[in-house]
C-alpha cells in the first residue's frame, strides 16, 4: 500500500538523520519525522511523500526514548533555534562524534581515530551574539525566529542559547521601537523599517553592540530610538546597517553610526580584540579559548615557525600564537575584519604579525609565487571548505603542519583528502561542540607532512 499524505501510522525511529531527524522504516520507505528519538514509538502524521521517503510529524509518542528531555518552550525547537534541544545533552555530543564517524566511514576511512566531543562549558545562553527578524505579527511589532523551511516569525523573548543578557537588550529594544511606533519591515511588499536586530557582548567587558538593520538609512524616530537605546545598560555602541533589497541577506554593505563606538571589545585568553559589525567572531565565548587550545597544542609551535593564519577573522588564531612565532600572516576576504586583526596586532604589542584582504584561494597561490616558505598553516574556512588552487599552494609553501579547524566535517573530509594525495597524512579528527542544542559539528585535526 501507499503511503498517503495526511495518513497516521505507528513508527518505530532506529535512527537520527544529520539533521536530528527521527528515521524509521515502513513498507520499503524511509521516513524522517521531525524531533522523534531513536529507541521510540511514535504515532505519527505523514507530510509529503517522495518517491523513496517520507517527512512526518509526532501526533503522539507511544513509547518515550529515555535520552528525551522536557523543553519550557517548544518553539526552541520548531524554529530550528535549538533543534537539539529535546535531546540530552551527552546524547548531543554522541550524535556529533557519530556524524564525524559516518562520513569517514562514507569515504572509506574508517581507521582515522574521532576523539570524544569536547563538550560546551555552558549548554545554554552561550552565544555572545543573536541576530533576530523583526516582523508585525497580528498588528504587533515582535521579534522572535521563523519557523522551519518558513519565514513565520514566531514571537519570542527567551532565546534560550543566546546570553540572556543579550536576550534582555533585546526586549529593550523591542519596546523601543513599539513605544516610538517604528514600523517592522514587510518583506512582501519591501517596505517598512527595521528587517532584524543584531545585537552583540562581550562577557569580558560586558561592551554591547545593537545594529538595527533598516530598510532605509533614517527614518523619523531614529534620533529618539537612538537615545532610548543608548540608555539600555551596557550599550556602548549602536550602529544603523542600511539594507534597501528584497533579499533574504540578513546585513547590507553601509553601516552608520548612531551612537557611541563602531566596535567592541572582546578578550580571549590574555588579549584584547576589537570587532566591527560585519567582522566574524567565534558565538561561544567560554568554548573558544578550549577550541583554539586544542588546534595551538596540535601544531606544536616553534620559536622560528612561519605561521599562516587563514581564514582569520580579526586574526584570533594568529595573533594568540604570535609571540611564539617568527612570524604570522594572514588574509581574510571581509576588509573590515582584516582592519580589524591588524588593529588587534597594535592593540596587543605584536609586531611579527601582518594580515591583507582578499580570497584566501588567491592570496596563498600569489604568496606561494613570491616564494613564501611556512611552517604551520592554520585554515578555519566557512562551511564549504577549502579550494584545490589554496590546497595547492598551500603544499608549495612546505609546511611541515596544517591544522584545519573546521565547521563542515563533510567539506573537511572532502579537504584532507586532497592533502594526503599530496603527501600530508593525519590519523584522528576531534569534535568540539561550539553551539549546543544544535545539529552543528566543529572539528580539529592536524595533517603532518609525510
Ligand atoms: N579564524 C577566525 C574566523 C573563522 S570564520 C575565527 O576563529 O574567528 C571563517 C572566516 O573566513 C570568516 O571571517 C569569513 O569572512 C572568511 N572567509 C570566507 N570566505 C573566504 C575566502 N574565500 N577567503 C578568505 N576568507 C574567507
Amino acid at each position: 500500500m501507499n503511503m498517503q499524505k495526511n495518513q497516521i501510522i505507528d513508527l518505530e525511529i532506529t535512527d537520527l538523520s544529520y539533521e536530528a531527524m527521527g528515521v524509521a522504516h515502513y513498507n520499503g520507505m524511509t521516513v524522517f519525522v521531525t524531533n522523534a528519538l531513536p529507541g521510540e514509538v511514535v504515532s505519527a502524521k505523514i507530510l509529503k511523500v517522495k518517491k523513496n521517503f517520507a517527512f512526518a510529524k509526532i501526533e503522539k509518542i507511544k513509547k518515550e526514548s529515555p535520552d528525551r528531555v522536557k523543553i519550557k518552550l517548544n518553539q526552541w525547537v520548531q524554529t530550528g533555534l535549538a533543534s537539539l534541544a529535546h535531546i540530552k545533552y551527552e546524547k548531543q555530543l554522541v550524535f556529533k562524534r557519530n556524524q564525524v564517524v559516518n562520513l569517514l566511514k562514507k569515504a572509506h576511512l574508517d581507521d582515522i581515530e574521532v576523539g570524544q566531543t569536547l563538550a560546551s562549558p555552558e549548554q545554554k545562553g552561550y552565544r555572545n551574539k543573536a541576530q533576530v527578524p523583526v516582523r508585525e505579527v497580528k498588528g504587533k511589532l515582535e521579534i522572535g525566529f521563523f519557523r522551519r523551511h518558513s519565514h513565520d516569525l514566531v514571537p519570542l523573548t527567551n532565546f534560550f542559547t543566546t546570553d540572556p543578557e543579550i536576550d534582555r537588550v533585546l526586549v529593550a529594544v523591542r519596546d523601543v521601537l513599539r513605544r516610538n511606533q517604528v514600523p517592522a519591515y514587510d518583506e512582501i511588499h519591501n517596505k517598512g523599517e527595521v528587517r532584524y536586530l543584531d545585537v552583540r557582548r562581550s562577557k569580558a567587558t560586558g561592551e554591547i553592540m545593537v545594529i538595527l538593520v533598516c530598510l532605509h538609512n533614517d527614518f523619523v524616530q531614529l534620533p529618539r530610538v537612538a537615545a532610548e537605546i543608548s540608555q539600555i545598560p551596557g550599550v556602548t555602541s549602536i550602529i544603523l546597517n542600511h539594507n534597501p533589497k528584497k533579499t533574504n541577506v540578513i546585513l547590507g554593505q553601509k553601516d552608520y553610526v548612531v551612537y557611541g563606538d563602531d566596535h567592541i571589545t572582546d578578550q580571549i585568553g590574555n588579549l584584547k580584540f576589537r570587532i566591527s559589525p560585519k567582522s566574524f567572531f567565534q558565538i561561544n565565548s567560554l568554548q573558544t579559548p578550549r577550541l583554539y587550545n586544542l588546534a595551538i597544542e596540535k601544531a606544536d609551535l616553534k620559536p622560528s615557525d612561519v605561521v599562516v593564519d587563514a581564514y582569520s577573522g580579526i586574526g584570533t588564531i594568529g595573533l594568540s600564537v604570535a609571540k611564539h612565532v617568527k612570524a604570522v600572516r594572514g588574509m581574510e576576504v571581509i576588509a573590515d575584519a582584516v582592519r580589524d586583526a591588524n588593529a588587534n596586532a597594535k592593540l596587543n604589542n605584536i609586531s611579527n604579525a601582518k594580515y591583507v584582504t582578499g580570497k584566501a584561494e588567491e592570496i596563498m597561490p600569489h604568496w606561494a609565487k613570491e616564494g613564501l616558505k611556512t611552517d604551520v598553516v592554520f585554515v578555519d574556512p566557512p562551511r564549504k571548505g577549502l579550494t584545490p588552487e589554496f590546497i595547492d599552494a598551500t603544499v608549495k609553501t612546505g609546511p611541515k603542519k596544517v591544522v584545519y579547524i573546521s565547521c563542515n566535517p563533510a567539506t573537511m573530509i572532502r579537504d584532507l583528502q586532497l592533502f594526503k594525495e599530496q603527501g600530508y597524512q593525519f590519523d584522528r579528527i576531534d569534535p568540539v561542540d561550539m553551539f549546543p542544542q544544535t545539529p552543528h559539528v566543529e572539528a580539529v585535526t592536524i595533517l603532518t607532512k609525510n
